[in-house]
């Protein structure tokens, strides 16, 4: 069924009788092409370009849970290109370039919001830095506008500009950036994979990897054993877990990363905010709520839910920054298990197990990640050889410290990627 203002009008008129469900609910087959462990974001859009750009449609998406119920479904949902080093730069400028055309492409409505993202500075060195990471991402071919002070007051009137710590000098915007709607993200890549073949399969664990002779043959599931030639593992903050399924040791640690959305409120801040001097990025929903978080919990943990100390910290964070926050109440605050690579990068690479494939590390940025993740996997899944906006993800650097791609500039310590 295709979607469109005619059909919602046509439904409308009908009762809503004609809409139908949006996936299949199959039974696991005994044998796929490609098995992808995994029912996120990246999992889902994999499976998508598999089928699509690949015409590979043998293919199945495991899921324990349901799909969009892990990452996918709790991020505060912010889309941007504005990285710094090479690998990360081509990568991201490539997904954002999918996010635009992502809707149409899908025929599904992901509330793809290009509302501009302004990453704040508060000293004459955040400044100097800003404007070089602006110069990186011109020279990329994407958009940078470094704000003085006036440029930002001019946007965000309500910041607390002559903050005794933190006082605003100014930002880099970014006016492509902004903000999708997360689980319709995951919809929309389930619904595209799904007419193209793929079954989607909930509520199927997998609990082990078959390897004979050093080539992947299936995984086993809380629904039974289902071979593949291909396997794929998509599983975010735990693929530690997975992966040791495979006898593979990660370098990877699992945190727990908390979100905050406050009451609904009148349109007040049109763009998304990143605080300089701390982890804190901010923005409103289109159902008015302030979305906003900070930085992990601190200590590793597959628990998806957060404690005080963090929460306290988020909120000392906006009340610096905008005190008139503080006149809001916080709704709800939820959990993510992030999987944090050392140097705050990702991973899309092939295992030295054949046909075993690898997609993790997307510490804080995933989300924005989807489109081009997704795309450069099935490119690799089905070629063997990496997409040419990934050729750096490599698993090895960390074993051999050569193409480390340490974003933040900050070294191994996972809290601050
Ligand atoms: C609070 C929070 C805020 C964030 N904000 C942003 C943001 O603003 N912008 C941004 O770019 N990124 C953000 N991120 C990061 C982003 O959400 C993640 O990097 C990304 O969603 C991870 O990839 P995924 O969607 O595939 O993960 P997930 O949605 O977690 O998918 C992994 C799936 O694997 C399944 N799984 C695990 N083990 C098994 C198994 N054994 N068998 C079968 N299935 C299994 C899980 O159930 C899960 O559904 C945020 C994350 C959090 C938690």
């Amino acid at each position: 069924m295709r979607y469109s203002g005619f059909r919602v009008l046509a439904e409308g008129l009908r009762g809503q009788r004609g809409w139908a469900p949006v996936w299949r609910d199959p039974e696991p087959k005994p044998e796929y092409d490609v098995v992808i462990i995994g029912g996120g974001g990246h999992g889902l859009s994999t499976a998508y370009y598999l089928a699509k750009t690949h015409g590979i449609t043998n293919v199945a998406v495991l899921e324990k849970g349901y799909l969009g119920g892990g990452n996918v479904g709790r991020n505060t949902t912010i889309v941007r290109a504005n990285y710094f080093l090479p690998g990360n730069q081509e990568f991201y400028s490539h997904s954002l370039k999918l996010w635009e055309g992502l809707e149409q492409e899908l025929n599904y409505n992901a509330m793809v919001s290009q509302r501009g993202i302004i990453g704040l500075c508060h000293s004459d060195g955040q400044r100097d830095a800003l404007a070089r990471r602006g110069n990186a991402i011109l020279a990329q071919g994407d958009d940078a506008e470094l704000l003085d002070r006036k440029g930002v007051e001019r946007l965000l009137p309500f910041l607390d500009f002559d903050n005794h710590r933190f006082p605003v000098y100014g930002g880099l915007l970014q006016r492509r950036g902004g903000t999708a709607r997360h689980d319709a993200v995951a919809w929309g890549y389930a619904r595209g994979a799904d007419r193209r073949g793929v079954d989607l399969i909930q509520r199927c664990e997998v609990t082990g990897i078959d390897i004979e002779g050093g080539v992947v043959r299936g995984v086993q599931t809380s629904r039974g054993g289902i071979r593949a030639k291909k396997v794929a593992i998509v599983v975010a903050g735990r693929s530690s877990q997975v992966a040791a399924m495979a006898g593979m040791r990660l370098p990877i640690e699992s945190h727990v990363l908390q979100a905050f959305v406050s009451e609904g409120l009148k349109p007040v801040i049109d763009n998304v905010i990143s605080f300089g001097m701390g982890h804190f990025y901010i923005s409103q929903s289109d159902k008015g709520g302030l979305v906003f978080g900070g930085d992990l919990d601190f200590y590793a943990s597959y628990a998806a839910r957060g404690n005080l100390p963090m929460a306290e910290h988020v909120m000392e964070a906006a009340m610096s920054l905008m005190p008139m926050i503080g006149e809001a109440r916080v709704l709800r605050s939820w959990g993510g298990i992030m999987d944090m690579t050392p140097d705050g990068s990702p991973i899309i690479d092939k295992t030295a197990t054949e046909g075993l494939y690898l997609n993790c590390g997307w510490c804080y940025g995933g989300f924005k990640a989807v489109p081009a993740s997704g795309d450069a996997l099935a490119h690799l899944i089905a070629t063997d050889r990496p997409h040419e906006a990934a050729t750096k993800f490599r698993l090895d650097r960390f074993a051999t410290g050569r193409g480390l791609m340490d974003e933040e500039g900050t070294g191994a310590q996972h809290n601050l990627h």
